[in-house]
C-alpha cells in the first residue's frame, strides 16, 4: 500500500508509528496510508526550518520573488497531475480540482510582488536632523494547519505569502487528503527554495497541539471547523503566538423579488451543490423575500436540480462527485433526517443514491428542503454537504437579519437589481465577505479572505495585505545623525516634535 511520509529538509522522512487511512471516495476503499507524526517529528521539522530561515530571510526580496515566479510556472506545468491527485483523495471533479489549484496559484502570483509589498515607510525630517522609518521583518518559523476541502488552495494561501516574506513554514495538512500538499512542497523546492524553508508534517491532534505549544513557532494559521479553530486560536494565543484561525460557515443567498431569477437559480445550484457542498463559501441557505419569489424560485430550483449529474471525479459531465468519507456522508444524512424531524419540508431527497459501478462510493444526490425556520438546529449548524435549505422571509430586513444573527459570518450573497438595497446590504450585514449578484464572493488574491463571528478567530485575514501583515512584524526606527557644532541636549523630559 502507498505510504505518505513527512517532507523535511527537501526529502521524504519516515518513521514507524501510527498511520491514518486515506480513502478513494469514489470507490470507498483505502488507497494509501499517511504517517501520523509524534512530537519528535515536529521538533525535527522545526529545527530544520529554524536553521534554513536565517539564510532565507537574508536573501533579498527580489530573489525570494524569483522562487515564487519559478514556482508559479511549475504549478502550471503540473496542473493536470495535481488536479488528478487531488480528485482521487478528495473526490471533487477534476475541473473543480483545477479551480482549487488555480485559486491557490493566484496567491503565489500575489506573493511574486513581495519586494513591493514588504516595503516600509520613511519620513524625512520628523524633527531637527531626525528621520523615522519602518520596516517589515519576517517572524521566523511559522506554521499552517489546513482542512480537507481545499488541499491545494489553502496550503498555497498560507505557505506562499509566509515564505515570500522570509519566514520558514511548517505545514500540517489534513490527514484525509495529504498527497497534494506534499507534491506542492516538492515543487517549491524544485523552484529553488532552500531545503528546510518549507517542511510538511502529517498528523492529527497530537501535532496540532505541539504546533500551538512549540516555543520556536511564532505564528499559527488555521483553517477548519469552528470548534477546532477556536481551540487552536486560544491555545496558540495562550502561548504568545499570533494566530489567524478560520472556521465553519453557513452562508445565505438572499433573493429579492426584482432579481434575475434564471441567473440566480444557476448561481444557487453551482454554489449549493458544487464540490458536493464541501466549500466554506458554499451557499447552503437560500432566502427568498416574499411568497411570490419563494414559489417561483422553488419551482425553478426543482427543475434545475433534476438536471444535475452526480458522478465520478473523472467524469467531465459530472457537476459534482462523492463526499470525502463514509463518516461524513452519514453525518450529512443525519442532518437531513434532523431537518425533516424538525418540521422542514423535504422537497428533494438526495439520500439513497447509488452510482452504478461505484456502489461503495460516498455519493449523495442533491437534497432540497423548504420551510426551514431559524429555530431549527439543522439551520443553525453547518452541514457541509449537497443540501440546500430554503428559509422564507417576508421582508428584506428580515432576510438581512437572518444572516446577521447567524452564529457564522463567512460569506453572504444578495441577488437583486436594486442598487440602493445592495449598497445598504453591503454596508450593514454582519458577515465578512459579501457578494452582490456573485454567489461565491471569495476575494481575489490581492484583497484578503476572512469571515466574522464564529467563522474567524483572530484579527487578521488570509492573503492580500493582511497576509503580509500577519507574517511580518513592523520595526520602527527613529534616527538622528549629528551634523556637528550643536549644543549637547541634556533634557530629562520625553522628546517631542514641537
Ligand atoms: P477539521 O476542523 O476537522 O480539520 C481541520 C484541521 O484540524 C485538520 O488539519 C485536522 O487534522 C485538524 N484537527 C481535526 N481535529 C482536531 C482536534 N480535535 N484537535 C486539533 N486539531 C484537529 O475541518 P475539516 O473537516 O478538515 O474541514 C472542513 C471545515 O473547514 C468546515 O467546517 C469548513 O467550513 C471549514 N473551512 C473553513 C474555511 C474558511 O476559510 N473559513 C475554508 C475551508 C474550510
Amino acid at each position: 500500500m502507498r505510504r505518505i511520509s513527512h517532507f523535511i529538509d527537501g526529502a521524504a522522512v519516515s518513521e514507524p508509528g501510527r498511520l491514518g487511512d486515506v480513502y478513494a471516495p469514489t470507490i470507498g476503499e483505502v488507497q494509501a496510508q499517511v504517517e501520523l507524526a509524534e512530537v519528535g517529528m515536529l521538533d525535527r521539522a522545526v529545527a530544520s526550518a529554524k536553521a534554513a530561515q536565517v539564510g532565507w530571510a537574508a536573501t533579498n526580496p527580489q530573489r525570494r520573488a524569483r522562487v515564487m515566479f519559478a514556482y508559479k510556472a511549475l504549478i502550471e506545468q503540473h496542473m493536470d497531475e495535481l488536479a488528478e491527485l487531488l480528485s482521487s483523495e478528495h473526490g471533487k471533479v477534476v475541473s473543480d480540482a483545477k479551480g482549487d489549484v488555480q485559486r491557490g496559484l493566484e496567491v503565489v502570483e500575489f506573493a511574486c510582488g513581495v519586494p513591493h509589498l514588504m516595503k516600509g515607510e520613511y519620513t524625512e525630517g520628523a524633527g531637527p536632523g531626525i528621520d523615522v522609518y519602518s520596516m517589515r521583518q519576517p517572524l521566523g518559523v511559522v506554521a499552517g494547519i489546513t482542512p480537507f476541502n481545499f488541499p491545494a488552495m489553502i496550503p498555497l494561501w498560507m505557505s506562499s505569502v509566509a515564505i515570500a516574506c522570509g519566514n520558514a513554514f511548517i505545514l500540517k495538512p489534513s490527514e484525509r487528503d495529504p498527497s497534494v500538499p506534499v507534491r506542492l512542497a516538492e515543487l517549491m523546492i524544485e523552484a529553488g527554495l532552500p531545503k528546510g524553508v518549507l517542511n510538511v508534517v502529517h498528523g492529527d491532534k497530537v501535532i496540532v497541539d505541539a504546533i500551538c505549544d512549540h516555543p520556536d513557532i511564532k505564528a499559527v494559521s488555521f483553517v477548519g471547523s469552528s470548534d477546532i479553530a477556536n481551540y487552536v486560536y486560544q491555545r496558540a494565543a495562550a502561548n504568545g503566538k499570533r494566530a489567524q484561525c478560520m472556521g465553519g460557515a453557513k452562508n445565505h443567498g438572499i433573493v429579492l423579488p426584482d432579481a434575475d431569477l434564471d441567473q440566480t437559480v444557476a448561481d444557487m445550484l453551482g454554489a449549493a451543490y458544487g464540490s458536493a457542498g464541501e466549500r466554506c463559501m458554499a451557499l447552503p441557505v437560500v432566502v427568498p423575500v416574499g411568497e411570490q419569489t419563494a414559489e417561483t424560485l422553488r419551482a425553478k430550483l426543482i427543475e434545475g436540480i433534476e438536471t444535475l449529474k452526480v458522478g465520478v471525479s473523472t467524469d467531465a459531465d459530472a457537476h459534482y462527485g462523492p463526499v470525502v468519507s463514509a463518516q461524513h456522508k452519514a453525518r450529512i444524512e443525519d442532518y437531513i433526517q434532523m431537518a425533516v424531524d424538525e418540521g422542514s419540508e423535504l422537497v428533494v431527497d438526495g439520500r439513497g443514491f447509488s452510482l452504478q459501478g461505484y456502489e461503495d462510493g460516498y455519493f449523495l444526490a442533491p437534497t432540497f428542503l423548504d420551510r426551514v425556520t431559524p429555530d431549527m438546529k439543522s439551520y443553525q449548524e453547518e452541514i457541509f454537504g449537497p443540501v440546500l435549505q430554503m428559509v422564507r422571509a417576508e421582508t428584506f430586513e428580515e432576510a438581512v437579519n437572518l444572516a446577521t444573527q447567524h452564529q457564522y459570518g463567512n460569506g453572504v450573497a444578495l441577488f437583486t437589481r436594486n442598487g440602493d438595497a445592495a449598497r445598504r446590504f453591503a454596508s450593514t450585514v454582519e458577515v465578512g465577505m459579501v457578494g452582490i449578484n456573485v454567489p461565491i464572493p471569495v476575494p481575489v488574491a490581492y484583497h484578503s479572505f476572512g469571515g466574522w463571528k464564529r467563522s474567524g478567530f483572530g484579527d487578521m485575514d488570509q492573503y492580500g495585505m493582511d497576509g503580509i501583515r500577519f507574517y511580518t512584524r513592523l520595526k520602527k526606527v527613529t534616527q538622528r545623525w549629528p551634523s556637528g557644532g550643536s549644543v549637547v541636549d541634556q533634557s530629562f523630559v520625553i522628546p517631542t516634535m514641537k
